[in-house]
């Protein structure tokens, strides 16, 4: 896997060292209460994990699967629901997890998605955000890192549902994807 790497965009110990701010933000601002951290599949998982153990306040958790129409490298905004939410959101403070946020068309589709089951606030984190990608206005309240129009890949992202496993997160050479 590791040959169809540019470049490493974001090691190990840098992304733990951010999830661990962005768990002391959360903790600080939901303080007295029990957010519940919404889980998108598959590409926030390991986020998810790393970002959960840095939260020291209660949590409960719960996991949405999408799939988006379109190439594998770009998403249509029209998304698919594979696995729905089980948790009852009413009255709730949920916070969406996400992997990426490009074009803001998909996290625009499920913050709607989730404003229809009455949530008490919700709010947005999301590990990577593509400005440049940006096609819509969507508020994102928790960002890991901003980054530039690359194709990145690792730490739960992938290319054709491979290169999740990869412990930092890295630039994909063009010639695998071209
Ligand atoms: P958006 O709807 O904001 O354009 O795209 C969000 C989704 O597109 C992400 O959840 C992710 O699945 C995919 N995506 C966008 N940019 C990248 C990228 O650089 N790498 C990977 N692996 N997926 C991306």
């Amino acid at each position: 896997m590791i040959q169809d790497i540019s470049a490493i965009m974001f090691d190990e110990r840098q992304i733990h060292t951010r999830i661990k701010e962005l768990g002391e933000q959360i903790s600080k601002d939901y303080c007295g209460k029990t957010p519940v951290l919404l889980c998108i599949l598959k590409g926030a998982s390991m986020f998810m994990a790393d970002l959960m153990r840095s939260i020291t306040i209660p949590v409960e958790i719960d996991f949405m699967a999408i799939s988006s129409y379109g190439d594998s490298r770009k998403s249509s905004g029209v998304v698919q629901i594979k696995k729905d939410v089980d948790v009852n959101l009413d009255g709730r403070h949920v916070i969406i997890v996400e992997d990426i946020v490009d074009t803001g068309l998909s996290l625009k589709y499920l913050k709607d998605y989730i404003s229809k089951h009455n949530p008490n606030s919700l709010a947005t984190c999301v590990l990577l955000d593509k400005p440049s990608g940006h096609k819509i206005e969507v508020s994102v309240e928790y960002i890991g890192f901003q980054v530039a129009n690359e194709f990145v890949v690792g730490y739960g992202l992938d290319y054709a549902q491979k290169y999740r496993n990869l412990p930092f997160i890295g630039i994909l050479k063009e010639e695998v994807y071209s």
